[in-house]
């Protein structure tokens, strides 16, 4: 569903992917960890098109990501959903109006407004919102929500698009653990039911033993270790923050 092959990607003189092969298969829960400047989100934006790779190759979704514009890229984002840090949504806007801006890419919607949408999306924006457990906080307003809630309209928001693929950059980097932990579940369970593959990087060694299937640790752009994450201990995973060079297992 992913494969990149040979993928380099700098700035300036920092060689942030630095000639990346890395294959996804459908359904898989893939955690990227790795020190800070390790390339990982650089390595996500690659594969909805959002950076585009000096050199190598990016198919996602049977879409040659590094060289798709205009609608070939539209077209790819709308199959990709996206869940970032800092949740980026319109925090003026009601809760219902941010999950419903998930369907503009395949619905012609108005940019504002809810009672001009088609019925049936409405309806399975509300669905989304009851899975994400906020369907009674719909008319308010985003923006007075916890950071918590506010990942879970971002994660209905996503949904919406029914994508196929979900990128997730640090998702719950601003929460706290214990919300953490409760938006991860989420996150990985809605993508059970949905059955999407979903890529997802974390800061903490914890959160990726418990929530993904399979970890790829990234370190100067590059991988230095890609297992499934049953076989893998959060001593050898720190082996990928110490700073001398590390031993590919
Ligand atoms: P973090 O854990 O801090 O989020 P990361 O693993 O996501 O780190 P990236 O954001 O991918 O790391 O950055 C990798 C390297 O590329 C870093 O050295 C960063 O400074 C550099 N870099 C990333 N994006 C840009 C950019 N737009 N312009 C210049 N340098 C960039
Ligand atoms: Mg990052």
């Amino acid at each position: 569903i992913v494969e990149t092959r040979g993928l380099v990607k700098t700035f300036g003189d920092v060689r942030a992917c630095a000639g990346i092969d890395l294959t996804v298969h459908p359904g898989e829960i893939v955690g990227l960890l790795g020190p800070s400047g390790s390339g990982k989100s650089t390595l996500l934006r690659h594969l909805n098109g959002l950076t585009r790779p000096d050199s190598g190759y990016v198919t996602v979704l049977g879409v040659d990501a590094a060289s798709a514009s205009g609608r070939r890229l539209r077209g790819l984002r709308r199959r990709v959903g996206v869940v970032f840090q800092q949740f980026n949504l319109v925090g003026r806007l009601t809760v219902l109006e941010n999950v419903l801006s998930g369907a503009l890419g395949r619905v012609r919607g108005p940019r504002y407004g809810i009672v001009t949408w088609p019925r049936a999306v409405r309806a399975e924006a509300f669905e989304h919102l009851d899975r994400v457990g906020l369907a009674d906080r719909a008319y308010q307003r985003a923006g007075s929500l916890s950071g918590g809630q506010q990942q879970r309209v971002a994660i209905a928001r996503a949904l919406l698009q029914r994508p196929e693929l979900m990128l997730a950059d640090e998702p719950v980097a601003s929460l706290d653990p214990e919300t953490a932990g409760s938006v991860m579940d989420l996150l990985v369970r809605v993508c059970r039911e949905d059955g999407l593959t979903m890529v997802c990087t974390l800061h903490q060694i914890e959160l990726a033993l418990q929530w993904t299937r399979r970890v790829v640790g990234l370190r100067h752009g590059e991988i230095r270790l890609d297992e499934p994450t049953h076989l893998l201990d959060a001593v050898r995973l720190r082996g990928l923050y110490l700073s001398d060079p590390v031993t590919v297992p």
